[in-house]
């Protein structure tokens, strides 16, 4: 069976034009699987009234969720107006029920989390998840009203996960098996249509993968179904060289490996979600990202082993970033010191993004954030501490160690080497990065940019 695995982000979702674009696309596969996310603003809408509602706001939480009702009619009736049907009483009807039956459940949840007086993370899953539930439904009876054989699919019954709420991880073997109901449908000439994002914990409960997980329960599935490609449908048109919003000449990269898109995903594109190519790696299985606007643009390919000649992939940057150097008050073994630095972070939870060190001191680049204060009381006792605030960090991507040299050279040409704090290089990763001042941080990014690409 020649399985594809098509996933639709949320600006795909967004309205009853792009939802019939959806359908036209899956219209073209022999032996098409369907996940969607939810339609665009809705999860951050759902979570932001969890939030309400914990924070005692119950009344504006509600409305949020009457808003989320009223734009589904809204897509839902606009769809099935312009593609007319004779069963449209029905499907408007299931759908109807559908989108009650959601809200109220919505409701009931956040009037129960207002009454606790906070958003558990199992609560703010399964409030989080009902945007999936809800779009993934209504685009499979939408399908109906446009001929084709579409069935929805809940999540649950697919993507098992442990009980890790928030960034739940999933149940691979159980994936496997449960995948297998599929193929069953698939046989009998139907679509399904699976809202990703979320599945169901040991208990029975809702659990989410994460931020932008829709990706990763596609290529949860994709693996389990031994897919012939799995398609990431975006609004972009694939993995770009840099973010395109703020670089004039980024452009798409056609070819990538598993191994540098996963770090581009960790990194800067925040086109992907960090794991989803982890399941389509392990069985080989091509990841495309393709322009749900510009369907014949080929997009990016991510497959095992790309053609590597290029001198660097892609370029990251990052602003707010705080400089931290701690200097040991006397020479002590470095591992202790550097563990007490690097204790002090974790205590804090303050991610690292390039580091620098000798002996006695170590140099850290990191976000900014509201905990340095406590941060330099945590490391009083291990060494002197300085913040060099308002620096930027320009990241290349998928360098080649042969050519380091000339790299960086074309890299300090294109901006005064007084704007540099700090280079880091790593052979294993291959990300060379550089720490500079903020105030010309996209200027210089751009002009860096230029010169490599
Ligand atoms: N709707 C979820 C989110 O916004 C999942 C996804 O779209 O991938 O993070
Ligand atoms: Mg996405």
């Amino acid at each position: 069976m020649n399985i594809h695995v098509l996933k639709f982000g949320g600006t795909s979702m967004n309205d009853h034009q792009t939802w019939k674009q959806v359908l036209d696309i899956i219209s073209k596969y022999e032996y098409p699987v369907v996940v969607v996310s939810a339609t665009a603003r809705t999860t951050r809408q759902l979570i932001e009234a969890g939030q309400l509602a914990a924070d005692g706001n119950l009344e504006k939480a509600l409305v949020i969720g009457e808003s989320i009702k009223l734009r589904h009619l809204g897509i839902l009736h606009t769809f099935l107006k312009k593609n007319p049907h004779p069963k449209r009483p029905l499907i408007e009807e299931s759908c109807e029920q559908k989108l009650d039956q959601k809200i109220g459940l919505l409701f009931k949840l956040l009037t129960y989390t207002h009454k606790a007086g906070e958003l558990t993370p199992p609560m703010k899953d399964a409030i989080a998840s009902i945007g999936e539930q809800i779009s993934s439904y209504l685009l499979a009876q939408c399908g109906l009203a446009v001929d084709q054989l579409t069935q929805f699919i809940d999540a649950k019954k697919i993507i098992k996960t442990d009980a890790e709420y928030g960034h739940a991880n999933p149940n691979r073997a159980l994936i496997n098996q449960k995948a297998g109901s599929l193929e069953t449908i698939l046989d009998s000439g139907f679509t399904p249509i699976i809202g990703g994002f979320y599945g169901e914990a040991p208990d029975g409960t809702t659990a989410t993968l994460g931020f932008e997980g829709s990706d990763y329960s596609a290529s949860l599935i994709g693996g389990a179904l031994h897919a012939q490609a799995i398609e990431i449908w975006t609004d972009v048109s694939g993995i770009y060289t840099s973010d395109p919003r703020f670089i004039d000449d980024a452009k798409p990269i056609q070819e990538l490996s598993y191994f540098d898109a996963t770090e581009m995903a960790y990194f800067g594109a925040k086109v992907l979600h960090p794991s989803t190519l982890k399941p389509a790696q392990e069985r080989n299985i091509p990841v495309f990202v393709k322009n749900m606007f510009k369907p014949d643009n080929s997009g990016t390919r991510i497959i095992r082993e790309s053609d590597h000649s290029r001198e660097v992939l892609a370029m990251s940057f990052k602003e707010d970033m705080v400089l931290l150097t701690v200097s040991a008050y006397e020479t002590v073994m470095g591992y202790s010191f550097l563990t007490k630095v690097f204790s002090a972070l974790e205590k804090l939870r303050l991610p690292v993004d390039a580091v620098n060190t000798t002996e006695a001191s170590v140099t850290i680049a990191l976000s900014n954030s509201e905990k340095l204060d406590t941060l330099s009381k945590e490391l009083i006792e291990v060494g002197t501490v300085t913040f060099e605030q308002q620096k930027g960090l320009i990241s290349l991507i998928g360098c080649t160690i042969s050519e380091m040299d000339q790299l960086t050279n074309k890299v300090l040409d294109s901006m005064g080497s007084e704007e540099v704090n700090m280079i880091t290089f790593t052979k294993e990763k291959r990300i060379l990065s550089f720490v500079v001042n903020q105030n010309k941080l996209v200027e210089t990014a751009q002009r860096i940019h230029t010169g490599l690409f």
